[in-house]
């Protein structure tokens, strides 16, 4: 299919909806960013590339960084680490304690800012050198250097971050975070201030769509069992409290970040992200939700 019709087709539409959303402000570095930009870019496992838009742009990926870290950690751990968080969407927002107290300290699922801890956390346990491990996996799954740490967002996202350290002090009393939280914290800032292109993020999510293979390399970097089982979270928990609504419109497992990056992907098919920074009340993309409506509808294909 050449979806490069589609996606041009669709990128003017969803154009229109600029100036109807709002940057993400809470970290004072996201806050500073022209809102006025949109990516969209669509991969195919044996090679094709799609793209409209502002898709060289670097942006922060922020809780897209939790399908990578989740990767990581679920190819050494295997199940294990279901004992430690679950896997059902929370219905609270993404830095919410109130849940956390009466589950004794096992957070809802991965993508919540607790869950992301505790995963963070096992990943400190797993390398010595978390950040470096991270950012090669990142480049390895995107094929290409072109990611980074984004320094200032990651202090900036440290400068604010009382209520992530409240999560992780919290859950160390219940014995479920192992290890220093500074150092947790510290990581955990990083892994949020990720910066990429949509082009590059989009290809970084190939491995899902080709169930556990980084086309690439040729290399396995998870079981089948393990994509699909990453692929349900996503498909989910992915989009905080827009999760079920994303299911009915759209129909794609994926995961949104408040840099207003969406990267998603079709099992055996293609893999796709949009940016656009400006979000709508669930801290999801703006247009990116729109076009992704927009998409499936087009090609006539979901998991659904
Ligand atoms: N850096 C964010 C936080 O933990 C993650 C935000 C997100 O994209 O959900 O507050």
């Amino acid at each position: 299919m050449d979806f490069d019709k589609v996606i041009s087709r669709i990128y003017n539409q969803v154009k229109e909806y600029w100036g109807q959303g709002k940057v993400a402000d809470y970290i004072p570095a996201l806050a500073d960013i022209n809102p006025r930009q949109l990516g969209i870019a669509v991969h195919t496992p044996d090679g094709r590339s799609f793209k409209a838009g502002d898709t060289e742009v670097p942006f922060s990926i922020q809780s897209i960084s939790k399908v990578f870290t989740l990767s990581m950690v679920l190819r050494h751990t295997g199940e294990e680490l279901w004992k430690s968080v679950g896997r059902e969407p929370s219905g609270n927002p993404f830095n919410s304690l109130v849940q956390l107290e009466n589950e004794k300290g096992i957070p809802r699922n991965p993508f919540i800012n607790a869950g992301a801890l505790v995963v963070t956390d096992r990943l400190i346990s797993l390398y010595p050198r978390p950040k470096e491990a991270l950012i090669d996996f990142v480049r390895d799954l995107s094929g290409t250097d072109d990611v980074y740490y984004d320094r200032r967002v990651a202090q900036s996202e440290r400068d604010n971050a009382d209520r992530n350290m409240a999560l992780a002090y919290f859950m160390k009393s219940f014995g479920n975070i192992h290890n220093d939280v500074e150092t947790l914290i510290d990581v955990y800032c990083h892994q949020c201030s990720i910066a990429m292109s949509c082009a590059d993020l989009a290809r970084s999510f190939l491995v899902f769509a080709n169930r556990g293979i980084n086309p690439h390399t040729g290399t396995r970097i998870l079981s089948e069992s393990q994509s699909k089982r990453i692929g349900a979270v996503m498909a989910t928990c992915g989009f905080y409290d827009e999760s079920g609504d994303f299911a009915y419109r759209v129909g794609l497992p994926g995961k949104s970040g408040v840099g207003g990056g969406i990267a998603a992907y079709m099992p055996g098919k293609l893999s796709v992200a949009v940016w656009s920074p400006e979000l709508n009340s669930y801290g999801n993309s703006l247009a990116g939700i729109e076009f992704f409506e927009r998409f499936t509808t087009d090609i006539r294909s979901s998991i659904f």
